[in-house]
């Protein structure tokens, strides 16, 4: 209170953070004090840290979210405000907002599991490590994120991609229900039966519709599993390129294979690690035999559950720093990988003594089996695509905001030349991967026209006021 009588210029959004209070009271909080130095400390990006919203709402049970969005909604003129789940996309004001109201879903975070065991009711403020320590011990698991301190929110509705989604799909395909709070502040269910299309929406649509609270997600049996990091030589990536193209376009691609395949520049040098997952405890399972056949320098594979390993996919980034991502995908033929590495390669040059960077290229399966599998119940827009896929990803990690600029460059060249080869070669896909994009990519425009037009209609149909458009900035938007 204090703080926003001496403080405050902005009186709409003041106004607003008061009526909070009203409604929510604790819930509510304003800069200098725990919980919100809490909550801007654990963004991903310093990008995102670095923004200090007027004051941030935690809630706790829908039912608070509803609130909050009818006090926005009736108070709210000119102030915008953002949807936080997990934090982790790195772009700036993705899920924190400068100035403005904050929603931090992290204490939405109550995982249950149905009697009959089919089912996970995951709250989407979770990170996927809950979920996977929540269900380890129960023999079961869920197509959800790879690394434990993602969250849950975010990636479902942008897509998801699993160490299952082989054999289940995108991580959204696998949601039966979704819990969203409406504009207008009502709480509803999207699934087969009620509001699918709206379902369909929240498959790919990201923060386009309203507040996700809860995602009702399939569950299946599975005991652990056996996979790692390998790290090799840079040297060998000839034979990585060729071991990648075999595992991504054998026929009948092997559903319990999952890899990443990463050529990564530190300030310690050039390295390439291989994250495979097989999704049984099987040793050695012939589908990466091309992969151990080559010199390793070092290698943590071992039979493991599904929580240590997405502990140990997590600890390969660095949080709190300068990131970014960028993203593209194209067929997996042997002359566009090579093309892939190559152009990585040569922008080294334009990096190279930034401190702090880390410069990654990872190459990752996009087989049929992910995503044509639920392909017209989602809004991804892939179910013409045919073949298999790789999906490009650049993640980039620096410690100076006074490099960006710099950074960016190097970036957007980098993916100029991997895209013009794509061309060239005849295997550019124009699918932008919504959960790996950067801010210059407009991934929701990508996907099928159909996929669009209908995510129009539902934004219309459930926000007719088009406050999720307009007060929302951050994050992937409708194409206008
Ligand atoms: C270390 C790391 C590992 C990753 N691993 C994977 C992986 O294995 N597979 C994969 O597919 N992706 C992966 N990603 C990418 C990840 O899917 C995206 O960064 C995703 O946006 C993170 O979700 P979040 O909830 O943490 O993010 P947030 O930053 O909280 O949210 C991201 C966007 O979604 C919106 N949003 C969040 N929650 C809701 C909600 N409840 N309702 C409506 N809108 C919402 C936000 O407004 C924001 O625009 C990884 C990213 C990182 C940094």
């Amino acid at each position: 209170m204090d703080y926003l009588s001496e403080n405050i210029t902005n009186t709409s959004v003041a106004t607003c953070c008061l009526a909070l209070i009203g409604g929510l009271g604790n819930k509510v909080s304003f800069p200098n004090t725990q919980p919100y130095n809490d909550s801007i400390n654990t963004y991903f990006s310093q990008q995102n840290s670095n923004l200090h919203p007027l004051c941030i709402v935690s809630p706790t049970t829908a039912a608070d979210v509803s609130t909050a969005i009818k006090t926005i909604t009736s108070t709210l003129e000119t102030t915008n405000f953002a949807i936080r789940s997990g934090g982790h996309a790195p772009f700036t004001g993705a899920s924190n907002i400068a100035n403005g109201i904050t929603l931090d879903l992290r204490g939405l975070n109550r995982i249950t599991v149905s009697p009959d065991h089919t089912t996970a009711s995951i709250g989407v403020g979770a990170a996927w490590g809950d979920v996977y320590s929540h269900l380890d011990p129960l023999g079961l698991s869920v197509a959800g994120g790879r690394a434990a301190q993602v969250g849950v929110g975010g990636l479902t509705t942008g897509g998801g991609i699993s160490y299952f989604s082989p054999r289940y799909g995108w991580t959204c395909d696998t949601v039966t229900n979704f819990e969203i709070v409406l504009a207008n502040g009502t709480i509803v269910n999207a699934n087969e039966h009620e509001n699918p299309e709206l379902m369909i929406a929240l498959r790919g649509g990201s923060n386009n519709f309203g507040v996700v609270t809860r995602v009702d997600m399939k569950t299946f049996e599975q005991g652990p599993i056996w996979g790692g990091s390998v790290y090799h030589s840079v040297d060998t990536y000839q034979q990585q390129l060729e071991a990648f193209a075999g595992l991504n376009s054998a026929e009948g691609y092997d559903e319990h294979a999952s890899l990443i395949t990463s050529f990564g520049f530190s300030e310690q040098g050039k390295a390439v690690v291989n994250s495979i997952v097989y999704t049984k405890a099987e040793e050695n399972p012939a589908v990466y035999r091309p992969f151990m056949e080559i010199p390793k320098l070092f290698s943590t594979v071992r039979i493991a559950g599904m929580h240590e390993m997405a502990m140990e996919q997590g600890s390969f980034s660095k949080e709190g720093k300068r990131q970014m991502s960028v993203v593209m995908t194209h067929g997996s033929t042997l002359p566009m990988l090579n093309a892939v590495y190559q152009h990585w390669d040569s922008s080294l040059k334009g990096v190279e003594g930034i401190p702090g960077m880390v410069w990654a290229i990872s190459l990752e399966p996009l087989p049929p089996a992910i995503y044509s599998r639920n392909a017209s119940k989602n809004s991804l827009g892939l179910d013409d695509a045919s073949g298999p896929l790789v999906v490009t990803l650049l993640s980039a990690t620096w410690d100076d905001e006074s490099d960006d600029e710099k950074v960016e460059k190097a970036a957007r060249e980098l993916f100029e030349h991997i895209e013009n080869d794509a061309r060239k070669l005849g295997v550019y896909e124009p699918f932008v991967y919504l959960n790996y994009a950067a801010p210059w990519q407009d991934p929701i425009a990508s996907y099928k026209s159909e996929c669009v037009e209908r995510l129009k209609r539902v934004s219309l149909d459930v926000d007719p006021k088009r406050l999720f458009q307009t007060k929302i900035p951050g994050g992937f938007k409708l194409p206008k």
